[in-house]
């Protein structure tokens, strides 16, 4: 296992091969990127551009695209160009997108090998135009839409049916020389797909996508992810995510963002470290540390800013954050780095604890 060179303690991270995806290495101790999915109707220019727009500026590193139709696959050359993130075209029936995928300049095409018919047929003449092009490709096996054949040996879409049906496509572009490939290998059943990525990563070197498929809406599909993801990085395996939830893809991104600032492996931004409230409080602790991180989401410097109900447990169990307040009697005590430095009527709260981040000198701070 190789290390990343991150301050505090370091997971280690599973060597693999690496793939360019545009300008994001992926794989062989590169940053674990977030990617998401546009929602829109890829042939529509403005409304996936727009809302590619919208992803990266909220931290998203790699966008995919579905590639459904023909217009589809027209509007792909225009979205390539413009989008500022690299952009994957997602082929699932047709091995003619996948050429046009190519020739329109996305930084990468995820197939599945499941879904498109007469694939294997097909795989000379793609491993020759994506070798061209320098595309790499992501085999995407899902457990929804397993090769028949395998679904027929095993039964049903166990973790070693998905790893054989991934593998053997590898083998498959292999044979023609083509090793520019990342894998998925996903399953809505967290345990299933731990299971299925680790038996992946024991059995190749290619770098790994996670992804739990069919995750569902939040909170359900955000502590799938967050399990799943958490196990699996923790054991060094994956090397991009990509978070499911039926819900706007920016959340994909926020949670995707925060699963990986909590295993450190990407810097932290803001962290709020806000007590949970009980019957000693005497503040609306939940609308108080809404107020707080609205205010300092865009903060240049990522601090760690308290909220804390009542001055009994306020200064003393946030101590360790760089700043923060504990409520009572309408006032509010700011404390910097522990010990209390003003006290200010409730309405004064936020502003206060902005006046103090923006006048003080963060860099020395551990
Ligand atoms: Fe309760 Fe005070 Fe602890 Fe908040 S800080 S949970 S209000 S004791």
């Amino acid at each position: 296992l190789v290390e990343l060179g991150m301050p505090g303690p370091v997971l280690a991270r599973r060597p693999s091969r690496r793939v360019l995806v545009g300008d994001v290495p992926v794989g062989d101790g590169a940053p674990v990127s977030v990617q998401s999915m546009t929602t829109t109707v890829t042939a529509d220019v403005d409304a996936t551009l727009q809302q590619i727009a919208e992803l990266t500026a909220a931290g998203c590193q790699i966008v995919r695209v579905a590639v459904p139709s023909q217009d589809d696959a027209d509007a792909l050359p225009a979205i390539a160009a413009k989008s500022q993130i690299p952009v994957v075209a997602d082929i699932h029936f047709q091995p003619k997108y996948v050429f046009a995928a190519i020739d329109a300049g996305c930084a990468a095409v995820r197939v599945n090998p499941g879904n498109i018919k007469k694939f294997d047929d097909k795989v000379a003449e793609i491993a020759r135009a994506a070798s061209a092009a320098f595309t790499p490709i992501r085999i995407g096996v899902n457990a929804g839409s397993l090769d028949g054949r395998l679904l027929a040996k095993y039964g049903k879409a166990t973790a070693e049916a998905m790893v054989e049906s991934a593998l053997w496509e590898c083998s498959l572009f292999e044979e023609h020389g083509f090793g520019d490939l990342k894998l998925s290998v996903k399953h809505h059943d967290p345990l299933v797909m731990i299971e299925a990525y680790r038996m992946l990563a024991q059995r190749c070197d290619y770098p790994l996508h996670l992804g739990v498929t069919e995750a569902g809406p939040p909170p359900q599909g955000t502590v799938k992810s967050a399990v799943a993801f958490g196990v699996l990085l923790g054991e060094g395996i994956g090397d991009t995510i990509r978070v499911s939830l039926s819900a706007p893809p920016v959340e994909e991104i926020k949670v995707g963002s925060q699963i990986l600032e909590s295993l450190g492996l990407r810097p932290r931004r803001l962290e709020i470290v806000s007590c949970p409230s009980c019957g000693r409080a005497q503040v609306d602790v939940y609308r108080l540390t809404e107020e707080v991180a609205a205010a300092f989401e865009d903060f240049p410097i990522p601090l760690r800013v308290a909220v804390m109900g009542c001055v009994v447990n306020g200064p003393g169990e946030a101590r360790e954050a760089d700043l923060g307040v504990s409520s009572g009697n309408g006032k509010g005590q700011i404390f910097v780095r522990g010990e209390v430095v003003r006290t200010v009527p409730e309405s004064k709260i936020v502003e206060t604890l902005l006046e103090e981040a923006l006048s003080r000198d963060w860099s020395q701070r551990c």
